[in-house]
């Protein structure tokens, strides 16, 4: 038996499902990997095999794990304590990189986790509005906050209903499948008054990627205008990611607030919502919608966050996107050649392989995918050192510690797959 099956065993005696986060466990009949340590493109096990990574952490590592540059301002920051409580100055220099960077950010307050950040701009949307509806799409993810888990995306697909969330609750979020702008009408027709906001994922990345299509983000803009609700756009993933303004100046779509994660804690837990200074002032103790956090705007999680960001300011986005094109598609031209059906998602430097014939526009689409042939191409680049997201409604997530090297090997592994 591998260590890492050894320790999952253990681990599930431990942990709910053996892990702190149900994607780990993967949806594919396979033990997840205990990881070691990891530095640039590679993750090492605990058996001390390497792999090249395409989780990256589910997104943040987009400069590559352990960056020498982040890991000096930490060890930096370290010197002076790990959380005070009272306010410090890396939070406002964070913020103000954060505000420059994304059009439709005037103020910004910090959070945990990508969670705390839905969970908070929609209490914020509810609050300013005088509304309680919500518009979600299928498949997208917004965290595990009650009102968004429902039809979530990600490790959610496969469980039936919403256990645990209150039928009161559930019935104030309304669904629309991504990219149906008719049904999205539909739903103001019939509660326009009662609807606070739309959230939506700018691209979404949790029914594996599904990039909006022409005309989506920019209808969901008007019809929030026309009804007096908010377009909240869930950047967690594409924050920092399609480009250094996000995926509102990637479409040039501004959205009323910004959820972001990820990218911009540099690896440590961090999350954060923004938007037009008149919304935010709403949030206590500037004004009376309740939001804290004990450990918000911590010195470190700050830290690693700005760190990335400047960093990444001294990289070329295009560079990754146009290297990110050319390995996918090469991979997919390689598993089509095999005789498979393969759909590529592409955008920036995400991507997702679904193996069906038909294009994936949402999550009905996505769900097509055949999972028997996901379950072998995983093991099969899995065997090879090859770490990818162990459940197909996921993205891949390339970085700039990535090169030709990883790439090649990454195309190799797949040329070798037996289905
Ligand atoms: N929104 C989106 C779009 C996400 O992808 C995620 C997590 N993958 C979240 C919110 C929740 O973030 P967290 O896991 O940090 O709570």
């Amino acid at each position: 038996m591998s260590i890492s099956q050894d320790l999952f065993n253990t681990a599930r005696e431990l942990i709910p499902g053996g892990v702190n986060s149900p994607v780990r466990a993967g949806s594919v009949g396979m033990h997840p990997l205990f990881i070691a340590r990891a530095q640039g493109a590679y993750m090492y096990s605990q058996e001390g095999d390497p792999y090249i990574d395409y989780v990256m952490s589910w997104g943040p590592m987009i400069l590559g794990h352990n960056h020498p540059r982040v890991r000096k301002a930490l060890e930096d920051a370290l010197q002076n304590g790990t959380s005070f409580g009272a306010p410090c100055k890396p939070e406002i220099d964070l913020a103000q990189e954060i505000i420059d960077a994304l059009p439709g950010v005037e103020m910004v307050r910090m959070v945990n986790s990508g969670t705390e950040a839905t969970m908070s701009a929609l209490r914020l949307a509810r609050g300013y509005t005088g509304r309680s509806r919500v518009i979600k799409f299928t498949g997208c993810f917004h965290g595990h906050v009650d009102a968004f888990l429902a039809s979530a995306g990600s490790g959610a697909v496969s469980i039936p209903g919403t256990p645990g969330v209150p039928d009161e609750v559930v019935a104030q979020t309304l669904l629309a499948d991504y990219n149906n702008l008719e049904q999205v009408q539909e739903l103001f027709t019939r509660y326009g008054s009662d609807i606070a906001a739309i959230f939506v994922e700018p691209a979404a990345g949790n029914m594996g990627l599904v990039p909006p299509q022409p005309g989506f983000l920019e209808g969901l803009r008007r019809l929030a205008d026309e009804y007096g609700a908010l377009l909240v756009f869930d950047e967690v993933i594409t924050g920092f990611r399609l480009s250094y303004s996000g995926a509102q100046g990637y479409y040039n779509v501004i959205p009323d607030l910004t959820c972001l994660g990820k990218i911009i804690g540099g690896g440590l837990p961090v999350g954060a919502y923004g938007g037009k200074r008149e919304i935010m002032n709403k949030i206590a103790p500037a004004g009376e919608v309740y939001q804290a956090g004990t450990l918000a705007g911590n010195p470190l999680a700050m830290t690693a966050g700005l760190t990335t960001l400047q960093a990444l300011k001294e990289h070329d986005y295009n560079y990754l996107e146009e290297k990110t094109s050319e390995l996918a598609q090469k991979l997919k031209e390689v598993l089509a050649e095999k005789g498979l059906p393969v759909q590529l998602n592409l955008l920036g430097s995400l991507f997702t392989l679904f193996f069906t014939p038909d294009p994936v526009t949402d999550l009905t689409s996505a769900k097509k995918s055949d999972q028997e042939l996901f379950r072998k191409f995983y093991t099969g680049m899995r065997e090879q050192g090859i770490y990818l997201a162990p459940l197909n409604y996921e993205c891949a997530f390339n970085s700039f510690a990535h090169g030709p090297k990883e790439w090649e090997k990454t195309l190799e592994s797949a040329k070798n797959l037996k289905f």
